[in-house]
């Protein structure tokens, strides 16, 4: 469930036309829902919550302070891949002794701000990190609290640039390669090792591949239990779907139930870091026609959203319901293939490269310019892989929250694109 949703045929955000914002913040314009953040995060706190679980926001998938603060207020910590990430967690008041620091390279600069931060834990790639962050929590007389990322060679049936849990790319390390470290744990005093971690993939749409996962991440901590470890977190990454094409994602509780029993029978403490599930649905992207045109046996609605916006059509040849936002027929349940009244239109951007689209053969209504359109399920992965490619500005971003607005990311300028730069 989200809170956009057509009244007579108008696009509203909660309680606010969608109309309205677009004229007040400009276009392309990012929106966010504060009742739809808020509603998949409590839905995973509730489904999980016979475990008390951590849940960490994962902010690489929306990195803004505002979206960051509430997650902040509703309870929810956070994981971050970067010291930039770290950083933004601190401005937005984290606790940073529930914040875990993944990534599979981190810096000696990352490792150290992070121990002096006293995160939670370091989610351990490799050898050489794990020898890195000896070196410097060595360096600063303290203990590095680490869990080993397992790839747990298990199949998230995802695309194949968001699939990590196979053997074979480059996340995590293997099962037996994570004994020997775990035995070097051991030997090491400035080292404790408090988990296991794994995430699997994104998204994914199915609860199998985490009961293979949770069952995989226990074996492993009892055995490491048994060799002498005071060993108790047990963190499942992200990737839990959503709603892209039409209502096809899994509520939270179809997950809990093949991941909740073995945690509790192992007596462990789980954690997460769902990104997508809780922004994903969250968020939209409104962009307005600036022509129109028929090419080549195709109609072309050129808008001012662009590939610099949001990516990832472009990268992983993602879906993205798209609709105008006062539409002259009612959006259909199904937005795949043809639909009465609409013709299949290339829904491109300004940038010069083919690969700049939204959406390819998708029908739409008739469509002109001066047309407001909204691209769906845009929250996750969207603002925070964006760029200036073209010397674009990036585009504003506004919270909503009932029936009031507020700006959380100011449209950037011309010389906001120069401001780095130096003659
Ligand atoms: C990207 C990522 C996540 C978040 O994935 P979602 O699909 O957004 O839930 C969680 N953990 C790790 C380690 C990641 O790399």
């Amino acid at each position: 469930m989200d809170h956009f949703h057509y009244r007579e045929r108008e696009l509203f955000c909660e309680e606010v036309p969608v109309t309205a914002l677009a004229e007040k913040y400009g276009t392309p314009v990012w929106i966010y829902s504060k009742r739809t953040l808020l509603h998949h995060l409590s839905q995973i706190q509730q489904a999980f919550a016979a475990v008390q679980p951590v849940i960490c926001y994962s902010v690489k998938s929306n990195s803004n302070l505002g979206i960051l603060q509430v997650m902040q207020e509703a309870g929810s910590s956070f994981d971050v891949v970067s010291g930039g990430e770290l950083h933004r967690v601190k401005k937005a008041g984290a606790d940073t002794s529930k914040v875990v620091f993944a990534g599979v390279g981190k810096t000696d600069e990352e490792i150290r701000y992070a121990l002096e931060s006293r995160v939670l834990m370091f989610n351990v790639e490799s050898e050489a990190e794990l020898d890195a962050i000896a070196a410097v929590a060595g360096s600063m007389g303290i203990v590095a609290p680490v869990a080993l990322r397992l790839n747990p060679d298990v199949d998230g049936k995802t695309h194949a640039k968001t699939t990590t849990g196979k053997k074979g790319n480059k996340f995590g390390m293997d099962i037996e390669r994570a004994s020997q470290l775990a035995a070097k744990v051991l030997a090491d005093k400035r080292l404790a090792l408090h988990g296991i971690h794994m995430h699997i993939g994104s998204p994914i749409l199915t609860a199998e591949p985490y009961a293979e996962a949770v069952k995989k991440a226990v074996d492993v901590v009892t055995e490491y239990r048994r060799q002498g470890h005071d060993i108790n977190w047990v963190n499942l990454g992200g990737g839990f779907g959503i709603h892209y094409r039409k209502q096809e994602a899994l509520p939270a509780s179809e997950y809990a139930k093949v991941i909740v029993p073995a945690i509790q029978a192992a007596g462990c403490r789980l954690a997460l870091e769902p990104g997508r599930f809780i922004v994903g649905n969250s968020g939209i992207l409104v962009s307005r026609v600036i022509y129109t045109k028929r090419e080549g046996g195709k109609l072309f609605v050129i808008q001012d959203a662009a590939m610099n916006d949001l990516v990832r059509p472009a990268m992983y040849d993602a879906f993205h319901r798209i609709w105008p936002v006062k539409p002259s027929i009612d959006p259909p349940a199904d937005y795949e293939g043809e639909i009465a009244g609409c013709e299949l239109a290339d829904v491109v951007g300004p940038i010069c490269e083919s690969g700049d689209y939204l959406a390819k053969g998708r029908a739409l209504p008739p469509m002109q310019r001066g047309d407001l359109m909204c691209t769906f399920s845009a929250g996750a992965y969207g603002m925070a892989m964006s760029s200036n490619y073209n010397s674009r500005p990036r585009a504003a971003e506004v919270l909503v929250d009932g029936a009031t607005h507020r700006l959380i990311r100011r449209r950037e300028t011309y010389d906001d694109l120069i401001a780095h730069e130096m003659l």
